[in-house]
């Protein structure tokens, strides 16, 4: 029984030490609730797709395949100057659209000797109504491994983070570039040149990523 002084001053300690807990509880719920809605995301799709061009996105190789100069024959077409016809394999432009609408980061990553040669076929082929080359974020050249051209994009890119998390996949029709592993980015080989990158093996990468790295 309290007399005196107490019975005035605990009324008052009680809700002294009560409310941080329920200040506590109410921050811990909000943070419970956050994260379930972290875990309820998708994760349908990485955080970043890397691009071979030769014998993913194109049936050639730029750098011999192709004599200067090239002319747009239509939005989808050109032709090198011996009339050679030069296209993306029929599946590219579908994935490129969903992969823009999905808000997901495009690089292309490709070893070819001749640059300037893919950059302008990439500048001539259209996606929807833009110039391919509008579709990229980063656009990586030159020989070496692919985890030097991938590394560098993300850089650029600040998507360093992403890609430690394994939110990256590359797919390339050329098994040496399976290195890229080694920096936590998925590798989807595409080893078909007749077809290249198709709507069936693009999906088969995404599982690929999903059953490693997606959070379900
Ligand atoms: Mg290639």
């Amino acid at each position: 029984m309290q007399s005196g002084w107490q019975q005035y001053v605990f009324p008052v300690a009680p809700r002294f030490h009560i409310t941080p807990l329920i200040f506590s509880h109410n921050c811990y719920a909000r943070m419970r609730k956050f994260a379930d809605c972290k875990s309820m995301a998708p994760y349908e799709y990485p955080n970043a797709i890397v691009f071979d061009l030769d014998y993913t996105l194109w049936p050639l190789w730029c750098d011999t395949h192709i004599s200067m100069p090239l002319k747009a024959h239509t939005k989808r077409k050109v032709l090198d100057r011996y009339g050679t016809e030069i296209a993306f394999y029929k599946d590219v432009e579908s994935i490129f659209l969903e992969l823009e609408a999905q808000g997901v980061t495009i690089i292309g990553a490709s070893r070819t000797a001749t640059p300037r040669v893919a950059q302008e076929l990439l500048s001539l082929l259209h996606i929807g109504e833009k110039p391919a080359i509008k579709y990229f974020h980063s656009l990586q050249w030159g020989q070496g491994s692919k985890i030097k051209h991938i590394s560098k994009a993300a850089k650029e890119l600040r998507m360093t983070n992403e890609l430690k998390q394994g939110g990256f996949v590359l797919y390339d029709d050329e098994y040496r570039n399976s290195d890229v592993k080694s920096i936590n980015c998925t590798f989807v080989h595409l080893d078909d040149e007749s077809i290249g990158l198709t709507r069936t093996n693009f999906e088969k990468g995404i599982e690929t990523w999903k059953r490693k790295h997606a959070v379900t």
